[in-house]
C-alpha cells in the first residue's frame, strides 16, 4: 500500500518545538509556515493518473431515483392542501363576484410557484402575478394557461417573449407602452396590459392625477388592450389608516377621470393580502393574494379576523452528534462553550438554506416534541445545536441519534416553532423568512 504522502514535514508546530529549540521559545503558527514547501514544488508524478480522469456524465435514463430526503437531510414541506384552506378563507371573507390573483412572485414566496400556482387556480384564483418575464415563463412551460400578470413593466427587449408566451404587463412608462403597441401590430396581435398607477407608495405606476391622460394618448393603438388598472397600498397592514384612504380616494379620482374620458378601465385592482382582508372597500372587481394564501398574516391586525394556516415546515435530520467537554467552544469564532452536561448535534442546514446567521444562538429546535436551544454560529450548510443530558425534575431525559428529524419551522403536538417568530427575532417580515427558505432547500409537497 502507498498509503498517503505526508507533506506537512514535520513542521507542526508541536514538533518545531523539538526539532528547532533554538529559533524561539515560543514558536507562533506563522514561524511554523516558514519553509513550508510551495505546492508547486511538490511532484507532479506523485498524483494517481485516476484523480486527473474526467468523468464521463451519465446518462439520464441511468440517473438513480432519490427523493430529495434521500439526497439531503434538509427539506422544505409544502402542504397544498394549507393552500387550498388559505383560498377558501379569502373567498370567504371577500365574498362572492370578486376575482383572486395569486400571487406566486419570487418562486410562490419560496414555496414552489408552479406548484402553488396549479393548487389556486384549482381553488378559486383566476389570475396569476409574478415580478419577472421569466417567472411567467416558467408557469407557461409547466402548461399553465391562466393568465399572468406581471406585476412591474419588464425591460423593453423582453417584449418578443411577452407575446410569444402570452403573458401580461403591468405598464407606467409612455416608451413601454409604445414598443408594446409597435410589435403586437406587426405580429398582427392585440395584447391585453393593465395600467399601473402611483397612488402614494412612490415605487412605480403613472401618478395618479396623470392616469387618464396617459391612457387617452395610447388608446389609438389597435395592438393594446386595457384590461385592468390598478395600484398597490404602501400601509395597509398598520394600523394608522390615514395614509391608506388617501391612496384609495387618489385611485377612485383617477378611476373616475379614466371613465369620464370614456375609457373603460377593465379589472380594477388594488388590495394585497391586507387590504383585502381589512378593507372590503378596497376589493373593486379583484383582489391580488401573497402572503396569505401562503398561511401566513401580512399584519397582527388579521389574526383575529381569518383563519390561516401555514403552508411550510423546515425540515432537517441530524448529521451528527456527540458529547462535547466542558469549556470546549462550538463552531466558527467558538461562542458556545459547553457547559460539560451535553451533547452537541449537528443538522445539515445553514444561512445557505435560508437559516439567517443573525438566528445564531438565539434560536430553538424542535427535536421528538422538545425544544432544544440552536448553538454556535450558524454556518453556511449547518448548524449545531445542545441536547442537555442532565435529568431535570419530571421532564424526563432526550436523547438524539443520528436520522433523527428536526423541526426548525412547523408543529409537533402543541409545540410550533413559526415563521412570525422568526422574523420578529431577526427584526424582518415574513415575506422575507419564506422567500430565503425557498433559495435551495428541496420542496416536498403534501396534499
Ligand atoms: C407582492 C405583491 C402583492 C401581494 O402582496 P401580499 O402582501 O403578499 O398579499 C400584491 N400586489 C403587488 C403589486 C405586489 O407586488
Amino acid at each position: 500500500m502507498d498509503g498517503f504522502k505526508v507533506i506537512d514535514g514535520g513542521k507542526n508546530p508541536k514538533h518545531n518545538q523539538d526539532n528547532n529549540p533554538g529559533r524561539s521559545d515560543n514558536p507562533t503558527l506563522f514561524d511554523a509556515l516558514d519553509g513550508e514547501k510551495p505546492v508547486d514544488e511538490l511532484d507532479a508524478d506523485t498524483i494517481p493518473s485516476w484523480l486527473s480522469a474526467t468523468p464521463t456524465p451519465a446518462a439520464p435514463s441511468q440517473e438513480p431515483q432519490l427523493s430529495a430526503q434521500e439526497r439531503r437531510w434538509a427539506w422544505a414541506e409544502i402542504d397544498l392542501e394549507a393552500i387550498k384552506h388559505n383560498l377558501k378563507a379569502i373567498r370567504k371573507r371577500i365574498g362572492p363576484g370578486i376575482k383572486i390573483m395569486a400571487v406566486v412572485k419570487d418562486e410562490g414566496y419560496g414555496h414552489g410557484a408552479v406548484p402553488v400556482a396549479k393548487a389556486a387556480l384549482n381553488n378559486g384564483a383566476s389570475f396569476l402575478g409574478v415580478s419577472t418575464v421569466d417567472e411567467g415563463i416558467a408557469l407557461r412551460r409547466a402548461g399553465i394557461t391562466a393568465p399572468v400578470i406581471i406585476l412591474a413593466e419588464p425591460p423593453i427587449a423582453s417584449i418578443p417573449a411577452i407575446l410569444h408566451y402570452q403573458l401580461i404587463p403591468a405598464i407606467d412608462t409612455m416608451e413601454f407602452a409604445l414598443a408594446l403597441g409597435e410589435e403586437s401590430s406587426a405580429q398582427n396581435k392585440v395584447t391585453p396590459f393593465h395600467l399601473k398607477v402611483d397612488t402614494g407608495m412612490n415605487r412605480l405606476g403613472v401618478h395618479h392625477s396623470d392616469a387618464g391622460d396617459f391612457l387617452r394618448t395610447i388608446s389609438f393603438h389597435s395592438g393594446l388592450e386595457l384590461q385592468g388598472v390598478f395600484t398597490h397600498f404602501a400601509t395597509a397592514d398598520e394600523q394608522d389608516t390615514y395614509e391608506f384612504k388617501l391612496q384609495l380616494d387618489r385611485f377612485n379620482s383617477a378611476l373616475e377621470t379614466i371613465r369620464y374620458m370614456g375609457i373603460n378601465p377593465g379589472i380594477v385592482h388594488a388590495a394585497n393580502s391586507a387590504a383585502a382582508i381589512r378593507y372590503k372597500v378596497a376589493s373593486f372587481n379583484m383582489v391580488r393574494i401573497g402572503i396569505a394564501l401562503y398561511g401566513l398574516h401580512p399584519c397582527e391586525l388579521t389574526r383575529g379576523v381569518i383563519d390561516l394556516h401555514p403552508a411550510m415546515s423546515v425540515h432537517a435530520r441530524v448529521s451528527y452528534v456527540k458529547p462535547v467537554s466542558v469549556g470546549e467552544g462550538v463552531s466558527y469564532n467558538l461562542t458556545y462553550r459547553s457547559p460539560g452536561s451535553v451533547r452537541i448535534a449537528t443538522v445539515p442546514i445553514g444561512y445557505g438554506d435560508g437559516l439567517s446567521r443573525v438566528l445564531s444562538n438565539r434560536m430553538d429546535v424542535l427535536v421528538k416534541g422538545r425544544l432544544c436551544p440552536q448553538v454556535g454560529n450558524i454556518c453556511m450548510d449547518m448548524c449545531m445545536f445542545e441536547i442537555n443530558m442532565r435529568s431535570s425534575g419530571r421532564v424526563p431525559r432526550i436523547d438524539v441519534e443520528i436520522g433523527d428529524e428536526v423541526l426548525i419551522i412547523g408543529r409537533d403536538g402543541d409545540t410550533e416553532l413559526t415563521i412570525d417568530n422568526m422574523a420578529r427575532t431577526l427584526g424582518t417580515n415574513t415575506y422575507d423568512i419564506c422567500c430565503r427558505f425557498g433559495l435551495r432547500l428541496e420542496k416536498v409537497y403534501s396534499e
